[in-house]
């Protein structure tokens, strides 16, 4: 089987509470995702989605994405799209890093894999667990009232976990996790996600003055120095996010036991086929995970739901559901979330019948 055809789609994905705001002033209103198609020479299509949260949050942006893909995708025809090593090796050698860019190209082969041996993706990562697994919903950073308010509702549609947004100034922070950690319930998890706001004194400010709630601690500074730096001068349970970027990255910081928890986003890894090295590690070391990506519509959802549904339930401390946050739906068919949970598709591949009315003419075509 040959890789005869690799095109991208572009679409834009508008919120449904309207604009997301996180630390530093960074907010998006409309997400532009990029979808990705490979057609074999034997009939099998599959698709990949990179969804960069804006420009701002990692080194990655949406028309980045597009313009990598049409950088590496001429050395990508007629390799076997079901052979993912040699697949990321043609990747990694015809573009040094950009994982973003690699990720929904190695996402679409792992659905001709799935699509080729008829087995569901999550089959193939490892098993399924159970019936469905846990999702946190995001908070977007508003007022302490406000956010408060967004936990209540979003805890009565059935989620028990809560990613505040927070990496502001330190008295309104501080209330937004008061305020949050009032309206949770027992066996509730809470998670201030300060997405590298914070400069270690406003850091440490704020830990103290939440010493006493039960609280995650995520990726409060810029370098992974910083972080550890509040890691070593806490006791909250602690997330690192933005600083695990490669197996590299996650193998110093399991040395230096800078965090309980990692943030595992498929695209800043480059693929699944990296995000499943990365999440088998954790499963051996012990190091819980939220596994997600930095954003994006169905196949990124999907994508995600394999790799979580494939996790044991011990080693998953969350996911996310992110087509519930998005009004445009490019599947027929999406996973959608029961209450707080979600369940991998059962069809083969990725399992998702493309909407081509919402996908409409592709913006690349490599042939
Ligand atoms: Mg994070």
């Amino acid at each position: 089987m040959k890789i005869r055809r690799i095109s991208a789609y572009q679409a834009d994905l508008p919120l449904v509470e309207g604009p997301y705001n996180w630390s530093g002033g960074n907010t998006v209103t409309v997400f532009d995702s990029t979808i990705v198609r490979i057609d074999t020479d034997e009939g099998l299509s599959g698709y990949g989605e990179v969804c960069p949260l804006g420009p701002a949050y990692l080194p990655a942006y949406a028309a980045g994405a597009r313009t990598g893909i049409a950088e590496i995708g001429p050395a990508l025809l007629g390799l076997d799209p079901r052979a993912l090593g040699p697949l990321n090796e043609a990747m990694d050698a015809s573009l040094k890093g950009h994982p973003y860019v690699k990720s929904p190209i190695d996402v679409a082969c792992w659905d001709i894999l799935g699509q080729a041996a008829g087995l569901p993706l999550c089959e193939m990562l490892g098993g399924r667990y159970g019936d469905d697994f846990v999702l946190y919903r995001a908070i977007s950073q508003e007022t302490p009232e406000r956010m408060a308010e967004l936990v209540s509702t979003h805890r009565a549609a059935g989620y028990t976990r809560f990613q505040l947004k927070v990496g502001s100034d330190v008295a309104t922070d501080i209330q937004r996790i008061r305020f949050a950690s009032e309206v949770v319930g027992d066996g509730d998890r809470l998670i201030a996600d300060a997405n590298t706001g914070w400069l270690m004194h406003d850091a440490m400010r704020v830990v103290r003055a939440v010493r006493d709630l039960d609280v995650y601690i995520e990726q409060p500074c810029a370098s992974y120095e910083e972080c550890l730096s509040i890691r070593r001068r806490t006791d909250h349970p602690f997330v690192l996010d933005e600083s695990i970027d490669s197996i590299r990255a996650l193998l110093r910081a399991n040395g230096d036991r800078a965090m309980d928890v990692i943030n595992l986003k498929i695209s800043k890894l480059g693929g699944l086929t990296k995000a499943k090295q990365v999440r088998d590690l954790c499963v051996s070391l012990g190091i819980g995970m939220t596994i997600e990506d930095t954003w994006g519509g169905d196949f990124t959802t999907a994508a995600i739901a394999h790799l979580a549904h494939s996790t044991p339930p011990r080693a998953l401390f969350t996911s996310t559901d992110f087509n519930s946050y998005v009004t445009v739906s490019t599947a027929r068919n999406p996973p959608l979330r029961e209450g707080g949970r979600l369940a991998a598709p059962t069809g083969p591949g990725l399992g998702l019948q493309p909407d081509p009315a919402i996908l409409g003419e592709p913006v690349l075509v490599i042939d």
